[in-house]
């Protein structure tokens, strides 16, 4: 029996997430696929009922399903619960549903990396208030980061209990002034122009992470190298976050060296087209 996981949400229109977890099923020596199923709202709940079946590891979830798929689960895990979103779903041998969110230890794994020290005790700023702000302000609590501020177009908003500021406010400037970390969760970069963060306000040693890996370098990214910061975009933490979720369907951890090959032929497409 070829065992089953399927990305649920609307529109998919990126393939990152079927050939990274494919290229570990191979590796790995397990027959299952991953495959993309774009659905309209009203077909979710039927999808989920659909993988309480024998030949399911479980689902991916994304927009625009991270919330409604929590309702239709037997269990959301707390980290889930507190960010309000469930991106992996995983099926227990005796059927049940149990979601995950690997997005925040995904930025976590990310971030460590491109910056070579844990997120405990840094002063960090962050643009957006959206989902993936969400998990990103939900791990930089978990772990200990010093102070969290908040940047964000639309007020108000609140995540974790800290309330965001304006991006142009004089708040967000001088916490961008004192920061180690600077975040862009913000859909900026990629859909819109522009940047979320005037990197001459950072500090010499500052890094500047954006979630952003399409395409490959933002203009916040090529700023912050221009300036002279350590610049990562968000590849790690797809990364990372996908070999999270594979371990919990598979049991097989460290595919992320699997997955980085695999997947880097698309992100070097995203940097021929930036
Ligand atoms: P989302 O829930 O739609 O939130 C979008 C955020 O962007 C909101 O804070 C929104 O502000 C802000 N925004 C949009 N247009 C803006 C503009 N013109 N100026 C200022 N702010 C603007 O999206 P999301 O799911 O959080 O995703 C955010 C980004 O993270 C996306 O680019 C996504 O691809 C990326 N991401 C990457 C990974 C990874 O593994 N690397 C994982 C998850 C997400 P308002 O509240 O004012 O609308």
């Amino acid at each position: 029996m070829t065992l089953r996981v399927a990305l649920i949400g609307k529109p998919l229109k990126r393939r990152h997430s079927v050939v990274m977890h494919n290229a570990a099923f191979a590796a790995a020596g397990i027959d299952a696929r991953y495959e993309l199923l774009e659905i309209d709202e009203g077909e979710v709940a039927r999808a989920v009922g659909d993988a309480r079946g024998p030949e399911w590891l479980g689902l991916g979830v994304t927009a625009p399903y991270k919330r409604l798929v929590a309702g239709l689960l037997d269990e959301v895990e707390e980290d889930a619960r507190l960010i309000g979103a469930v991106n992996n779903v995983v099926r227990t041998p005796g059927g049940r549903l149990i979601g995950f969110n690997s997005d925040a230890p995904g930025f976590r794994a990310g971030v460590e990396l491109a910056m070579g020290r844990p997120l405990a005790g840094l002063n960090v700023v962050v643009a957006g208030a959206g989902g993936a702000a969400h998990a990103v302000v939900h791990a930089l609590v978990d772990a200990g980061a010093w102070s969290v501020t908040i940047g964000n177009r639309t007020l108000p908003a609140t995540i974790s209990g800290i309330a965001a500021v304006g991006l142009d406010s004089p708040e967000f400037l001088s916490a961008l002034r004192s920061a180690d970390l600077a975040v862009n969760a913000t859909t900026v970069g990629m859909l819109d122009p522009g940047v979320t963060i005037p990197v001459e306000q950072l500090r010499d040693h500052a890094t500047v992470f954006d979630l952003v890996y399409v395409p490959f370098e933002t203009p916040l990214l090529a700023a912050a190298r221009t300036r002279g910061l350590r610049a990562a975009n968000g590849s790690e933490m797809l990364i990372a976050q996908a070999a999270i979720a594979f371990e919990r369907w598979t049991g097989v951890a460290d595919m992320s060296g699997v997955m980085r090959e695999a997947v880097a032929p698309l992100l070097a497409d995203a940097r021929a087209r930036a």
